[in-house]
């Protein structure tokens, strides 16, 4: 299919880019939900997709669910799907220390339970999780001795992240070898009415900045979340669609994978934005020029019904 870039999805193109691919990765917050609510069309977009026999995956950058809790989320929002398709930012973090870092101690985590279980599950031990208080008295962690098992700092969405975490993280990271991990960059999560909540890259840039270090992230639009389901499940990166509503993050993603991309409308990103990067002739911009956007992948509904 020969069309130039960031060109509107409809008609018979719909189609035509459906037959190009196998396997379609969805975001999550912005293209199959927005917080609680799914975007209406999108379970029957779904589960359409895995009747007419395309794999659909979905990844987000949210630390703050195990695969688990997404899966449950899902079906109780009509999606029909199975823990095993999602790639979530806290399981993804467990397998790069896993099997990238072959990390052989435990980690100093500032994150969710939901990173805990992850990390559980692989077989790593944590410390640091939760409030840094107990019944409701600060915990001089300045008389607490570090943990000598320690062997990584791994930063995700924390609701109890502190001043003390970020001492506690920084005594880490000054020791030789220990590793430094996060989730993801996001600066802002949007909210409902323009509003918007700072996301984990603020917090990962207190610690880097403390730490005088930069963090490896696991996270869009660094190729791990791909690299994990193509090993997992066989998927050709050119037989391969990733659906995304940011250019930063999903669309980029895509490009430096290899992927087909289509942005949709339905989040935080915009044609303006996309047409921005494409007019500013700058090579390094170009990544995050969808081929293809949509207003909603409710857009797709028509191809799939007929
Ligand atoms: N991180 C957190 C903590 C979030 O709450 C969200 C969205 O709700 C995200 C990241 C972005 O998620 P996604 O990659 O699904 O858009
Ligand atoms: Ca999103």
């Amino acid at each position: 299919m020969s069309v130039s870039k960031c060109t509107r999805l409809s008609g018979a193109l719909v189609k035509q880019l459906l037959d190009s691919v196998d396997s379609i990765l969805f975001d999550c917050d912005g293209v199959i939900w927005r917080g609680d609510q799914a975007i209406p069309g999108a379970p029957q977009v779904i589960n359409l997709l895995k009747e007419n026999g395309k794999r659909v995956f979905f990844v987000t950058n949210n630390s703050t669910k195990s695969r688990k809790m997404y899966a449950d989320k899902m079906t109780a929002l009509g999606f029909d799907v199975t823990e095993d398709e999602v790639f979530g930012t806290a399981y993804c973090c467990a397998m790069y220390l896993k099997t990238v870092c072959k990390l052989e101690g435990k980690v100093y985590l500032i994150g969710s339970n939901a990173m805990r279980q992850e990390l559980e599950a692989v077989g790593i031990q944590q410390t640091g999780v939760g409030p840094d208080h107990i019944c409701g008295k600060p915990i001089d962690w300045a008389n607490v001795p570090l943990d000598p098992e320690v062997k990584a700092v791994v930063v995700g969405f924390d609701e109890h992240f502190s001043y003390m975490k970020v001492n506690r993280a920084m005594q880490y990271l000054t020791q030789q070898g220990c590793l430094f991990v996060g989730t993801n960059r996001d600066t802002r999560l949007p909210l409902e009415g323009g509003k918007a909540v700072p996301g984990t890259g603020c917090l990962l840039q207190a610690v880097e900045t403390a730490a005088q270090r930069e963090a490896q992230t696991v996270g869009k639009p660094n190729h791990f979340m791909f690299d994990c389901v193509a090993s997992q499940f066989g998927v050709k990166a050119d037989r391969c669609l990733m659906v995304g509503d940011r250019l930063d993050t999903d669309i980029l993603l895509g490009s430096n994978c290899g992927l087909k991309t289509l942005l949709t409308l339905t989040g935080v990103s915009t044609v303006a934005d996309a047409e921005a990067h494409q007019k500013s002739g700058c090579p390094e911009r170009q990544g995050m020029v969808p081929d293809y956007y949509v207003e909603s992948i409710a857009d797709l509904l028509p191809a799939l019904q007929g």
